[in-house]
């Protein structure tokens, strides 16, 4: 196996993701993204050898064709042999999974039972794991649970302030998301360090269209800012983050909204895009400050950062030292504006910038962007494929 690429598929709802890595060196043999899946116009695109391939999905449209279409690729280019496992990303691992998991029927089970605490994701992530196995008969297929990373998390940071017996009868807990991401990004950090991870101790944001905060303390998760749901915490691409629960109550008691438009108003319509009315692509944001003084954009902007600058401080609670501050995803890789703005409200936490090396440290570079005097922040270019990869890997070695 050592030698062997793994496939990492990464399931939605209309997409599939799909990498083939070999862990050993990192090296990526192929890459790409099924979309509009399970509509009449689904198509897939491989990125092989330097070169990008387009071609429509036929009939039915869905995850299954999308793979059928990989293998034949892997197929006619001779990559089959060089394929010994598929790791599949899986959202929520609930308290049963902390580790990565060899797929088997009972484990199928069991994620389809945590779907109820992860109904967009869970499901797809099965039919993702289905079609792998209906396409890869002979290999052995892996889960890499998001919420197992944070499974180290003491009680008095999972626990809510609701009646205990929700928890013990519900499973309603914080379980947090993003983990592989803060795993590898927090490891890359301690490396660049030269210290030992297990004595490494950060504060990760994890900036997508998906945001959350972490506290890796001597490199185990003990506090992240989502919850039960990707839903709280800091303000994300359409996600309101926290907010009054007492808000929701109001939004149904008093203006009658349904459960059903609460939930598209919290997931769907707030955050970036609903404060902004311009959209939940930060990119668009920026350019609406920088090049019309769009000042609702700037509010916008104020909001998003305030609130990761206090999770970030909040964290500080969490941590027995500090290491650094670690920005990741696409915002924390590339918006040297969003960093500016979180470390600027942070300044009494001794975080400073470098203004130079927040600028240049952009578009897939990582390093150290602050300055000789200031604690540590670091923009750390994430690499979530290559985490399930190994992790495979090394699941498939250990059992064989
Ligand atoms: P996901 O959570 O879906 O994996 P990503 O990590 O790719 O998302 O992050 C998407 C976000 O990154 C979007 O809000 C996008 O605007 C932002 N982003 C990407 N590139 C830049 C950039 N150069 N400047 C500012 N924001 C960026």
């Amino acid at each position: 196996m050592a030698k062997k690429a793994v496939l990492v598929i990464n399931c939605g709802s209309s997409s599939l993701k799909f990498s083939l890595i070999k862990p050993n060196s990192g090296e990526l043999l192929v890459s790409g993204i099924a979309e509009r899946l399970l509509s009449a116009d689904a198509f897939i695109k491989i990125n092989f050898q330097g070169d990008k391939h387009i071609h429509p999905l036929t009939a039915p449209h869905n995850h299954q064709s999308a793979l059928e279409f990989l293998v034949k690729f892997l197929y006619d280019n001779a990559l089959v042999a060089e394929l010994g496992a598929v790791g599949h990303r899986v959202v929520h691992g609930g308290e049963e999974y902390s580790q990565p998991t060899l797929i088997d029927n009972q484990v199928k089970a069991t994620i389809s039972r945590l779907a109820k605490l992860a109904p967009l994701h869970n499901p797809v992530n099965l039919i993702g794991v289905e079609a792998a196995e209906h396409a890869f008969k002979d290999l052995p297929q892996v889960a890499v649970f998001d919420t197992a990373f944070h499974q180290t998390m003491p009680s008095k940071a999972f626990i809510t302030g609701l009646p205990y017996k929700l928890y013990e009868q519900q499973g309603i807990r914080s379980y947090g998301f993003h983990g592989t991401s803060h795993y590898f990004v927090s490891k890359q950090a301690a490396k660049l360090l030269k210290k030992p991870y297990s004595e490494s101790s950060f504060i990760c944001a994890h900036l997508g269209n998906g945001c959350s905060i972490a506290a890796i303390n001597n490199g185990k998760s003990v506090d992240t800012s989502m919850g039960l749901t990707p839903l709280s915490g800091v303000i994300m691409g359409t996600r309101c983050g926290d907010i009054d629960p007492g808000i929701i109550l109001h939004l149904i008691e008093q203006l009658n909204y349904s459960p059903a438009q609460v939930s598209t108003m919290l997931n769907k319509e707030s955050g970036l895009l609903g404060i902004s009315e311009l959209s939940n692509d930060c990119r668009t944001i920026e350019d609406a400050i920088l090049n019309d003084e769009n000042l609702r954009a700037n509010l916008t902007m104020d909001i998003f950062c305030y609130r990761i600058a206090k999770s970030i401080a909040s964290f500080m609670a969490s941590l027995s030292h500090f290491d650094g501050l670690i920005f990741t995803g696409g915002i924390g890789e590339n918006s040297d504006l969003v960093r500016t703005r979180v470390v600027n409200s942070l300044k009494l936490l001794n975080i400073e910038l470098d203004p130079q090396k927040n600028i240049t440290t952009r578009f897939g570079k990582s390093g150290l962007i602050s300055t000789a005097t200031s604690q540590n922040c670091f923009v750390i270019q994430t690499n979530e494929e290559l985490v399930i990869a190994e992790q495979t890997a090394e699941l498939i070695g250990r059992e064989q």
